[in-house]
Parts: C-alpha cells; sequence; structure tokens
C-alpha cells in the first residue's frame, strides 16, 4: 500500500494537516459529512421487543428453530418462546413473517480507519473522512454487528467509536488493539519519515498505526501505554517477508521481545494475534502459542504434524483469504506465470475482475476506487522489483497469488483437525472495502466450507477468537439482541447474507432500506 502522503507537496501537506486538525477538534465528524444522519427504531428502556414469527438459525448445530418470537429488553435476548405472548403497553411487536435470523455477522479482521485506498489524493481529505464513516456504515447494511480492528489510526478510531456509543453514527460495535507492537521498521515496514519529513507530524492527530519499538524498555513502556487505551488484544506481525513488492526481508523480534510480549499479554488478560503470510511467521507464532493467526502461509503446505501441533496449543485462525484474492493482482504481469493458471486461481480471478468492474458505490467512495483501478497501473509501469525504490509501496501479488495456490489446502487441514476457523475481510487494505464479509463467507464455500460451517466462522467462532463468546455469536438468552435478519435460509443459499432485510444491535431495529449513502 502506498502511504497516503507520499505524493504531497509541502503546501498540500499543511493544507491536509490544517484540515485534519479541523475534523479532530470538531466532536462530532459528521458534522462535515454528506451522510445523513440514521436513527435506528426500538423500544424504551423496561419495554419488550417482541420479535415474531422468527426462523431461527441456531448457528452451533447447523438447524432451524422454527418460528420462534425472540423477546429483548434493554438490548438482551430476555427469552425465547415457542407462543407469541401478549404484550403489554409501550412494548413493540416486530413480525417477521418467517423470515431467517441469524446472530449478527462478526467481521475479525478489518481495519475501521483505513480508506481502502492504494495512493491518498492530497486535496481529497474529506473524501477519506467520508469513507471511514462509510466503513461503519456498510458494515451494519451488510448484517455485521461487531468487528475487530486491527489498527491504523488509534485516536480517529476512538471518536468514531464514541459516536456510533453516542447513536451520532451507524456502526457495529468494536473491539480493538490501537496500533501493532512490532519492532523499528518491522511490518507493514514503511518509515513515515521515509516517505516525507512533514509525515510525523500528522501523527498526533491520528495517533501512530505502529507501536514500533527500539529496545526492551521502551516495548515495555508502549504496551503499558497502549492497554491502558482499551486495547483487548495485542497485534503482532510475525513475518521476515515484506509485503510489499520489491522489498525483501524485514526486521523481526528477538526471543526476549516476544517473552516479554507474551508475559504481558497473560499477566494483563490480553489475548494476542498475530499477521503470518510465511513459514517463519507460523513457526513462531506456533513456538509461543499465539491466540490467533491472522490470514494464510503462502510459501508452504503445512504437514499433518505442523497442523496437528497448532490444533493442540488451540491456535485459531482468521484466514482472509479473500484478502489474498484481491491483492493477486493479474495487472502485475503481461501473461499469468503457468504456475498460477490453476481452475481454483482462473475461477478467482474472474471473481475479482466482476467484483471490481460491478457498482460498489454502496461500499466506496467513487473516486476513491477509481484512483485505486488506475494505480493498478503502476505494477506494469515500474514493475515488481522497482516499486519499492520508486517509492511506491504497492503489495507483492506473488506473495497472494501463492496463497490462493496452497492456502486452500492449509485451511482444509486445519478444518479437519478441528482448529478454531474465523471469518473476517481485511478490508480497509486497498480495494477490500468494508461491508464485505459475504465475500470472504462466499470464499470459504468455495474452498469446500458448507453453508453451516460458513455460518459458524463468522459467528460463533469469531466470537469465541475475539473473546467474546458470552454475550454474541449464536441467538441465545442472555446474549445481546444482535439480530439479522434474511429472506432465505443461509443453511440452503449463502448470498442471502449479501443483503440482509433488517439488523438489530443491542436491541436497536436498523430499517436497512431506510439508510441512505449518497451524495
Ligand atoms: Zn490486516
Amino acid at each position: 500500500m502506498e502511504h497516503p502522503f507520499s505524493k504531497m507537496t509541502r503546501r498540500q501537506l499543511l493544507r491536509t494537516a490544517a484540515a485534519s486538525a479541523l475534523l479532530m477538534e470538531i466532536p462530532n465528524v459528521s458534522g462535515c459529512s454528506s451522510l445523513p444522519k440514521y436513527q435506528p427504531s426500538g423500544v424504551d428502556k423496561g419495554k419488550s421487543l417482541y420479535v415474531i414469527h422468527s426462523d431461527v438459525v441456531d448457528v452451533v448445530h447447523g438447524v432451524i428453530l422454527h418460528d420462534r418470537t425472540i423477546a429483548v429488553r434493554d438490548g438482551y435476548i430476555e427469552a425465547m418462546y415457542d407462543q407469541i405472548p401478549s404484550p403489554r403497553e409501550g412494548d413493540l411487536i416486530l413480525d417477521l413473517k418467517n423470515k431467517f435470523v441469524i446472530p449478527g455477522l462478526i467481521d475479525a479482521h478489518c481495519h475501521a480507519t483505513m480508506p481502502g485506498e492504494s495512493a491518498f489524493n492530497p486535496s481529497g481529505i474529506l473524501t477519506t473522512m467520508n469513507q471511514l464513516k462509510r466503513n461503519y456504515v456498510q458494515q451494519i447494511k451488510h448484517g455485521v454487528t461487531t468487528v475487530r480492528d486491527m489498527g491504523a489510526m488509534p485516536k480517529v478510531l476512538h471518536d468514531f467509536i464514541a459516536q456510533i456509543e453516542k447513536g451520532e453514527l451507524t456502526g457495529p460495535r468494536v473491539v480493538y488493539c490501537n496500533s501493532f507492537t512490532n519492532v523499528y521498521r518491522g511490518h507493514p515496514s514503511i518509515d513515515p519519515a521515509d516517505v516525507s519529513i512533514f509525515l510525523p507530524m500528522g501523527a498526533p492527530l491520528t495517533g501512530d498505526m505502529n507501536l514500533w519499538f527500539k529496545d526492551t524498555k521502551e516495548l515495555a513502556e508502549k504496551m503499558r501505554e497502549n492497554s491502558s487505551r482499551g486495547a483487548t488484544f495485542i497485534k503482532l506481525t510475525m513475518d521476515k517477508k515484506s509485503c510489499l513488492a520489491g522489498k525483501s526481508e524485514i526486521p523481526v523480534y528477538a526471543d526476549e521481545h516476544l517473552n516479554m510480549i507474551f508475559d504481558f499479554a497473560q499477566k494483563n488478560n490480553l489475548a494476542t494475534s498475530g499477521h503470518v503470510h510465511t513459514k517463519f511467521g507460523f513457526d513462531r507464532a506456533l513456538q509461543y502459542g499465539i491466540g490467533s493467526m491472522e490470514h494464510s502461509i503462502a510459501d508452504a503446505v503445512l504437514t499433518e504434524k505442523e497442523v496437528a501441533a497448532m490444533a493442540k496449543k488451540k491456535i485459531a485462525i482468521v484466514p482472509t483469504v479473500i484478502i489474498g484474492q484481491m491483492l493477486a493482482a493479474p495487472e502485475a504481469y503481461d501473461e499469468l506465470p503457468p504456475k498460477y493458471r490453476t481452475d481454483f486461481i482462473d475461477r478467482e480471478m474472474r471473481i475479482r475482475r466482476e467484483y471490481i468492474n460491478s457498482l460498489l458505490e454502496d461500499y466506496t467512495e467513487k473516486s476513491i476506487h477509481e484512483r485505486n483501478i488506475a494505480y493498478l497501473k503502476t505494477y506494469r509501469k515500474y514493475g515488481l522489483d522497482n516499486l519499492y525504490q520508486k517509492g511506491k509501496y504497492m503489495a507483492n501479488p506473488e506473495i497472494y497469488f501463492n496463497i490462493l495456490l496452497v492456502g486452500p489446502r492449509n485451511l482444509m487441514a486445519m478444518k479437519d483437525q478441528g482448529i478454531l476457523i474465523g471469518c473476517g475481510t481485511d478490508a480497509g487494505v486497498p480495494l477490500s472495502y468494508h461491508g464485505t464479509l459475504w465475500r470472504e463467507m462466499e470464499m470459504l464455500g468455495r474452498i469446500g466450507f458448507s453453508n453451516s460451517e460458513i455460518l459458524q466462522c463468522s459467528t460463533i467462532n469469531n466470537a469465541k477468537i475475539i473473546g467474546m463468546a458470552d454475550k454474541i455469536g449464536s441467538v441465545e438468552v442472555g446474549k445481546y439482541a444482535d439480530l439479522t435478519i434474511l429472506q432465505e435460509n443461509p443453511l440452503k443459499n449463502i448470498e442471502t447474507c449479501r443483503n440482509p432485510k433488517l439488523v438489530i444491535k443491542n436491541g436497536e431495529i436498523y430499517d436497512l432500506g431506510k439508510i441512505k449513502f449518497n451524495v
């Protein structure tokens, strides 16, 4: 990914910094927005919402509970009935007429404060801010009621979370890590100061994406500071190989760093989660017993023994195979190298093309998507080996094509050994937009998961991975009233998850047809 500020002249940068400062000073960023506010409906505190004639999908057992009434009070599922209770004054009845109810979906890997942009347009700061808001709205519109944010601009994130909590912005519940914890110049391996001497100016407004540390003292300080700002997990990056085209090795943690990090996580009850694209990263994540591996391994077919070791340590995975598909850019080649011409990759390239050529107006600001498409030409213009030297920070498509080659096989082996598998988009990365969890869900189907398994990955498994299985991930008494209402039975047709009819988050009803997104 090209760093947002890399192309700025000094004047542009000062203007952008001023605009950012202005935005940050306005408590409600939506004051600058073209997105109208939307207020969900619901019942008053102490009153009940009865969701009647619900065909509830029991995701744990993969069966439908026909014609239930879900009683919701104060944001929680209070009871489930076979009959329709008689309402009292102030209660509300919502008749689903036998539509299907799944638990609110969970995107277990996304970057809520990244705009999905390959290169930043310095004059487009308002477009970027609108896109960030759109990120949250789109998740709700596509049935996602909880996201796990994997790091980007923590100060901006906190501002948006406050807006969601105050009802000023439509968006999901967010659990977060604030920033990546890694060694100086570790992944994503771009030092802002390399890009521009002015770039560090933006950090006081946005917060640091990377908690880069130089020694153990700095590591201890930064971990303490980060966890004091509400993080529930530590985001690590385990690979020695850069994801950027034209760059190879990057620095990695020393063992003493990892010992400190895992010790800190344990003592402070924090989960750990690590970016892993390589066997090197897999081995280290395995050695330290990381909570969840993120993404898929590109450079090795894991042995049965290795997968068994992962299962034994109860390490979960959020494979985000769809980001493999998005960043496996055929635009980088005159002709796709023969090893990548498999039936599976052929089909994925077709689906990728259809997706990026489709009407994405709901998901993304038009200008952002257009710039992303135009930017793909950069691969050929400079050549893969030269991109980094030219200051073009583009994803290395070889890594992502290799994910498509070996990732599915590794994932099926993990499934066979009972490893907990989640579901996430990596949205916020160039070309991957928020609200597209259905794309990863359908990708899992093409890899060989049943519809029932796909629903588990995107609900209860994700809830376990983010440590909230007592609150979310299934439609059960005592959990948050997070419900996504679908037209058809998703156990038979998973594509019905593309367009939910209604979403309920914490007992509040979002009538999706009434949420407008465009100017
Ligand atoms: Zn990510």
